[in-house]
């Protein structure tokens, strides 16, 4: 290839060894044999081929609308081939009277189809005319000015190929894994050069499995590392306080996913290691029940719980709800936050050391140095997605076997990203909201019709009922977003004129204690609608509130406006999510606002949001990087994904560190390949 190419191909595709060349699959072949012709193309023709020689060839425009135009003739009709770079090296190439074999997408500029910087390559009559697939790689304008262009590139590949042996690609995965798939060696050639197309797919589908066996081997390895040497301290008995609440204070009954949910977490706190464990669910599945059952469970052993939340407000109303739970029980609960008076304080502080409290509810306060347990046996942490993995250690820290740690999150993400993101954690899903409660109805209205919207507003207030009606606050348009907050709350007081309405008003700009004032008057009925900003996302618990409003809705997420939805539909009256925006609106965004208008179910958004958006933008994952496979689809390959899973698991059960002469193959593989993922700071 000689030095200059070379690194070229550093630069350009990160190519620096045989092995990265081998790796830079084609993204399609070419059959030689399928030629079209150029009159066959119609306006749904996307890609074509195309046999001719060039009739015309001139530089037309200047400055920024330069570019090349040549005409390419075939025995039906002409076509245009458009370069807009590399005109230079392209005017030697491309002659008068010269044969090409021309690919690309076909586009039509003003009626006549043309293909824009086509993939050329000279016509050489081949004798016999054999069928084979030629593959064709991604390739970058600088590259194939030097002659290695998608299809050039295979040709070193090709040579590459020659000179390797099967026992230079050994076979990475154990036999009992294998079964029917190509083996390693074969799927690399038959993924550049197949035999046939069958044989391609064959090839794509063995790398892919082998890509999402690979990570889910590691992840498992990872988790199976934790399951085996942490220690924690055991939770033995479900005992009288459990008990007693269990059959007495319950409010209700719990639902299946509830009780299974608690069933994982007192199996994993009576095995004698350190529970890890994720809980999702959607909002309004009833998570804070888990939580509270999961303390007692704490309490009946002998030790301590904490909660933490997000925000003051959430810290508070948590432990107003559980202390009215708890009222005639003997467990001490106290609250610690920011804005805690001193005495207080003091109080609570001295209670956690000598382990006189039971429950310590809080904020952030909670991580400081001066709050020490007696005795921390649990702590829950609610709202995950707000909290840093490094405030989570602190926890850890707060007892000399680490405490249990249950992250509890709302927003759902896929089982398939789940198994990729958070494949080392243990984790558990609510997918069950309480029985009884009324789906919440979702609209979608164009600004025009605000002022139905508005009186629909004062009729559920006029029942006793409460608002929120929510504005975007986006980094970008910040200002504008402001302005706009400013303009819609002036216009909702004059359709809610005081002293017969009362408007909490809630955003970032505010002052803490003000934001929480307002939050508060709303929380106890003293006001009936709530203008805020998204800082209500989180949590906050308006059993009361039976509409949410949502203004210019296509700037929201997927996932961030079942967030929002989620703050109404919480008692027992029906409740109902209005989406505004203005008439002009994209694809995507009326996707979205289709697929919230269809469903309630937080995992199926998710699922939509991973299809509309891809893996590399949801939210709430932990490292994205994680998700971005080579070949392999988290979406387009879920049932692949699940199989791997499957197999990654059976493997490790039977040898968790891979000891076995038949997974030999395969620890291999993964010590070569060490150091190019940072593994070992996932967990
Ligand atoms: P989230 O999971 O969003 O944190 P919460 O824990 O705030 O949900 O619960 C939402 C509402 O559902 C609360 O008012 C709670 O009392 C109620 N709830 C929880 N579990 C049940 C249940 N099993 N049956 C009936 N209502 C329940
Ligand atoms: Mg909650």
């Amino acid at each position: 290839m000689g030095p200059y190419r070379a690194e070229l191909l550093n630069k350009e595709l990160q190519v620096f060894t045989f092995n990265d060349l081998l790796n830079l699959f084609p993204y399609r072949h070419v059959d030689r044999t399928r030629i079209n012709l150029i009159r066959d193309i119609t306006s749904d023709t996307e890609f074509i081929q195309v046999a001719g020689r060039i009739v015309s060839v001139g530089v037309m425009g200047d400055k920024r609308s330069r570019r090349l135009v040549a005409e390419i003739r075939d025995a039906s009709g002409t076509l245009e081939l458009v370069w807009f770079q590399g005109i230079n090296g392209l005017q030697k190439l491309v002659q008068v009277g010269s044969e090409f074999l021309v690919y690309g997408r076909v586009s039509f500029y003003q009626g006549a189809p043309q293909i824009t910087h086509p993939e050329m390559e000279t016509l050489v009559k081949e004798a016999g005319g054999q069928a084979t697939l030629e593959p064709v790689y991604n390739t970058t304008e600088k590259l194939k000015a030097k002659g290695l262009g998608g299809r050039q590139l295979g040709k070193f590949t090709q040579t590459l190929l020659g000179m390797l042996k099967e026992k230079d690609m050994p076979e990475n995965l154990p036999d009992l894994v294998r079964g029917e798939y190509l083996s390693r060696w074969e799927a690399y050639k038959q993924i550049h050069f197949p035999a046939s197309p069958e044989l391609y797919q064959r090839a794509l589908v063995r790398l892919k499995f082998e890509e999402f066996f690979i990570a889910q081997v590691r992840l498992g390895m990872i988790k199976s590392k934790r399951h085996r040497y942490s220690r924690g301290v055991v939770f033995e008995q479900v005992g009288a306080i459990f008990n007693k609440f269990y059959s007495e204070y319950l409010p209700f009954e719990l639902t299946g996913a509830q009780k299974r949910v608690l069933k994982e977490i007192r199996r994993d706190t009576g095995s004698g290691r350190q529970m890890n464990r994720l809980l999702q669910g959607d909002v309004g599945s009833g998570k804070t029940m888990v939580a509270l059952l999961a303390m007692l469970l704490a309490i009946d052993n002998g030790f301590q719980a904490t909660l933490l939340a997000p925000t003051e407000i959430l810290a508070r109303q948590h432990y107003e709800g559980i202390t009215a739970l708890l009222k005639d029980m003997p467990v001490e609960v106290r609250l610690l936050t920011g804005s805690s008076k001193s005495r207080v304080r003091k109080e609570a502080l001295g209670m956690a050391r000598e382990g006189k409290l039971h429950i310590l509810i809080g904020t952030h306060a909670i991580l400081e140095e001066s709050v020490q347990f007696g005795n921390l046996g649990l702590a829950i942490v609610d709202e995950q997605h707000r909290f840093g993995v490094e405030q989570r250690a602190r926890l850890w820290k707060k007892a000399v076997v680490p405490p249990h740690v249950l992250v509890m999150t709302a927003t759902p993400i896929p089982r398939t990203l789940a198994m990729t993101a958070y494949g080392d954690l243990d984790y558990s899903v609510m997918d069950e909201l309480p029985p009884g409660r009324q789906p919440i109805a979702t609209v979608h209205r164009l600004d025009d019709k605000r002022s139905q919207v508005m009186d629909f507003i004062r009729h559920e207030i006029d029942k006793g009922r409460q608002a929120y009606i929510i504005f975007p606050l986006i980094e970008e348009s910040e200002k504008v977003d402001y302005e706009n907050l400013e303009r819609g709350y002036e216009n909702i007081k004059a359709w809610f004129p005081e002293p017969r309405y009362w408007i909490s008003r809630v955003d970032g700009r505010q002052k803490q204690e003000i934001r929480e004032t307002n939050m508060q008057r709303f929380l106890t009925n003293d006001t009936q609608i709530m203008v805020a900003t998204t800082v209500i996302e989180v949590g906050v618990n308006v059993p009361n509130a039976t509409v949410m409003v949502i203004e210019s809705a296509e700037k929201f997420g997927l996932s961030q406006l079942h967030q929002l939805r989620g703050r109404v539909g919480r008692g027992k009256e029906k409740s109902f999510c209005i989406l505004l925006t203005s008439p002009r609106l994209n694809k995507e965004a009326r996707e979205r606002l289709n697929t919230l208008c269809a469903t309630n179910n937080g995992f199926k958004i998710a699922e939509k949001d991973l299809e509309i958006r891809g893996p590399g933008d949801i939210s709430g994952t932990r490292q994205s990087g994680m998700l971005n496979f080579k070949i392999a689809n988290i979406v387009q390959d879920r049932e692949l994904l699940e199989l791997a899973r499957e197999m990654a698991e059976r493997i490790l059960e039977r040898d968790p560190d891979l000891e076995a002469t038949e997974n030999a193959g395969l620890k291999h593989f993964l010590q070569a390949q060490h150091g190019k993922t940072q593994w070992s700071k996932i967990s």
